[in-house]
């Protein structure tokens, strides 16, 4: 067997990642954060920015004053910690999207009071073609406004290259991912990477290894918004393996793209609005179909849906998601921040065992 990871269950690619990443940073390269998975991240590769992800940091999770309602979800509540500047002093701007209400809600709080040029491309709640002006306009006056606030150059064949680019990293990406030769744990890295599509690829070719054989872990798909590592580690340590990452930190940011013929701001338009499968949007059936799709092609023998406490889209959804798949399910919803670890490590770990004894008996048959 030969294995990709060291004693430290680090990868080649992980451990060469953060050595590029620590390089990059240090480069004084101009900043752009991001913090939505529906952001256009191509809009700032090809501005030549450098991508930083954003995220709330559960140390500083002071709310921001009428930026959340009471009943926001906890991923929301502490989210104004990301926009806190003394965090990302080098950030020039911050561009972002929205799969949700709540998240365009907080975002337009937040530009309308940070001192950070800010911009949100909201999502269109609802797949109506009435509507595809008023996004496309958002893209393309976006990809101006970059231009003006960052002072930098950009042109048509800037915007094509990083389009194309990303869509390779993407199809790529896919391709590994259902082969199982890229973990989850190097999924979520390359996902909230500082380094452009280019340098991601690179880093893909010249570290990827023979996959880790974990044929007898149980094969699970993960689904809901934000997770963190410390899951990973519960599923992992229970006997199990995330095949298909749904949340916002794995392979829904790797989606092959449906329409990649088209021109980049109307290849944008179509990957980050028209062909986006949230289930805040309306109507939600092709969101269920595409998560219904992606967990039994991955070969997932269970589901493990996890959310932030008052996500309303994921939460509400829960019930006709697990109805719809039709595989084992596990709903789990946790505070943003501090997870309760010893009850997700029971539950999990109850789940991993009985689909355990489920696949022993058939084998048994
Ligand atoms: S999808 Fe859920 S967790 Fe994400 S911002 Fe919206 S309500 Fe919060």
């Amino acid at each position: 067997m030969n294995k990709s990871y060291n004693e430290h269950g680090d990868s080649a690619l992980l451990k060469r990642l953060r050595e590029l990443e620590a390089v990059e940073l240090q480069s004084g390269k101009p900043q752009v954060g991001w913090i939505d998975r529906r952001t256009p991240i191509e809009l700032i590769e090809a501005a030549g920015e450098m991508p930083i992800r954003l995220f709330p940091s559960n140390i500083h999770n002071e709310k921001l004053p009428g930026a959340v309602r009471s009943d926001a979800c906890s991923f929301c509540s502490t989210l104004a910690s990301a926009f806190d500047v003394n965090h990302f002093p080098h950030l020039s701007a911050i561009l972002t999207g929205s799969t949700c209400d709540q998240m365009r809600r907080m975002c337009e709080e937040v530009a309308r009071t940070t001192t950070i040029p800010m911009r949100l491309i909201s999502l269109p709640r609802t797949y109506r073609r009435s509507i595809d002006s008023y996004f496309l306009n958002q893209i393309d006056s976006t990809w101006h406004w970059i231009a003006e606030v960052l002072g930098v150059p950009v042109s048509e064949d800037s915007l094509a290259e990083a389009v194309e680019t990303r869509n390779r990293l993407r199809v790529w990406v896919s391709e590994l991912r259902r082969e199982g030769w890229l973990s989850t744990r190097e999924l979520h890295a390359l996902a909230g990477s500082v380094l452009n599509a280019t340098g991601l690829l690179k880093l893909m070719d010249e570290t990827i290894q023979t996959p880790e054989d974990r044929s007898g872990s149980i094969r699970l798909a993960l689904l809901g918004a934000v997770v963190g590592a410390p899951v990973l580690d519960i599923i992992e340590q229970s006997g199990g393996v995330v095949v298909y990452d749904g949340t916002n930190q794995g392979d829904s940011l790797f989606v092959e793209p449906a329409s990649p013929q088209d021109t980049p701001i109307r290849m944008l338009y179509n990957y980050y609005g028209m062909e986006s499968l949230e289930p805040a949007r309306r109507p939600v059936m092709p969101a269920l179909y595409y998560l219904k799709k992606s967990a039994l092609s991955y070969g997932a023998s269970g589901v493990i849906l996890i959310n932030p406490t008052h996500c309303h889209p994921w939460g509400l959804s829960a019930k006709i998601i697990k109805e719809f798949i039709g595989l084992p399910f596990l709903h789990l919803e946790e505070e943003y921040g501090s997870l309760a670890i010893s009850r997700l490590s029971t539950r999990i770990g109850a789940f991993t065992e009985m689909l355990s004894m489920k696949r022993t008996g058939n084998d048994n048959r």
